[in-house]
């Protein structure tokens, strides 16, 4: 009898796992445009197309409530989801939210999460439309469902991107990851010392990248007043790199950014440095900033230059699937994603 061989799942990683278990999937619907692949699904209606979305957040994988507030909590698990939809180019319409709760939940915690649910619906003026709720044995298991919609025209998928097209960013990388670090300093620290006060003064800017990200919406609405349609765009969630090998592989062709473009903010250059880490690695390979990251063509240079808080990082390349970071003296490494993996030994 022959063995069957049994594979670890940190064999095939993340993306390979659901590359691996899915695979074999044919498309049955002619209303179904993009399924699997992308930051959301895509379902053609006729004049426009609906976008679907889904995230699944873990208690003690995905975050950590020594020192997450439960209302903080609401609100990002909302945000980071619609993200998904704002890099579809789509207006997200209404979401889904489902529940799993240990014991150790009281009434009054899952009601300062579900204000910052709340919130994050009014402000971005999405409805909350259902959801599920149930017991679990251990922890807080969250999993939202976000829809939204599309114009046609204006749909922009990571197989979007062509040779020669801008490559630009929003905001500024490596921030969220930079306080996720100071927060597990300072847990461990309290850890080691139930006597040790926790000392965030000063940290403000890379903590609330972390504990509150905000969908880069504001970027959206000036790109559709200069008139410019994204080609690619993905959100930052994994990291730049891991995006970028993203856009390259969907469109098939490669990339390369030039390292003293990536926009990093002061404060996280300020941590980096607590950390003797390089800032660059924190915007590369941190995740969590949802920012957006999306190509425009040449022609739109002047406009995307106008527009405050956007960088032009790098240019999309003929070669196929091959993403290069440029250095200041003209040498090029070849970009490896790094991004988050939950199945990753040292993680
Ligand atoms: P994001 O980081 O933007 O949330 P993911 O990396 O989680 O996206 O997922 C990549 C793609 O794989 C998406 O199209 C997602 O819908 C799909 N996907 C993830 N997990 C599964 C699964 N278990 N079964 C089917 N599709 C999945
Ligand atoms: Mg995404």
């Amino acid at each position: 009898m022959t063995e069957k061989k049994i594979r670890t799942i940190e064999e095939l990683g993340e993306f390979g796992l659901i590359d691996h278990l899915t695979s074999g999937i044919s498309i049955k619907q002619e209303s179904t445009h993009t399924g699997i692949g992308d930051d959301a699904a895509v379902i053609d209606h006729g004049t426009y197309y609906q976008v679907v979305t889904t995230d699944l957040l873990l208690e003690g994988v995905h975050f950590d409530l020594v020192y997450t507030p439960l209302k903080h909590l609401g609100y990002k698990a909302v945000v980071v989801n619609l993200s998904d939809v704002y890099a579809m180019n789509a207006a997200p319409r209404q979401i889904t939210v489902s529940l799993g709760i240990s014991g150790k939940f009281s009434v009054e915690a899952l009601e300062e999460f579900y204000e910052g649910v709340n919130l994050a619906c009014e402000r971005f003026g999405v409805d909350l439309v259902g959801g599920d709720t149930s017991a679990s044995v251990t922890g807080l298991l969250v999993s939202l469902t976000a829809l939204g919609t599309a114009k046609k025209e204006e749909l922009a998928l990571r197989s979007g991107a062509k040779a020669k097209q801008l490559i630009c960013v929003t905001g500024d990388l490596g921030a969220a990851y930079m306080g996720l670090k100071i927060l597990e300093r300072e847990k461990q620290l309290h850890a080691a010392d139930p006597e040790f006060q926790p000392e965030l003064q000063g940290y403000d800017y890379v903590l609330e990248r972390f504990l509150k990200p905000e969908p880069r919406v504001d970027v959206l609405l000036a790109l559709k007043e200069a008139g410019i349609t994204p080609g690619a765009m993905i959100d930052i969630s994994d990291g730049l790199s891991s995006e970028l090998l993203h856009i390259c592989k969907a469109s098939g062709i490669g990339c390369q950014v030039y390292d003293e473009r990536i926009p990093i903010a002061d404060e996280t250059k300020e941590a980096a440095e607590e950390f003797q880490m390089e800032p660059l690695v924190a915007a590369l390979h941190g995740g969590e900033d949802y920012e957006l990251l999306f190509t425009v063509p040449l022609s739109d240079y002047d406009k995307v230059s106008a527009i405050p808080g956007l960088s032009v990082i790098g240019n999309m390349t003929e070669e196929d699937g091959k993403a290069l970071l440029v250095g200041n003296d003209g040498n090029a490494i070849l970009l490896q994603a790094q991004g988050w993996n939950a199945y990753s030994p040292e993680k």
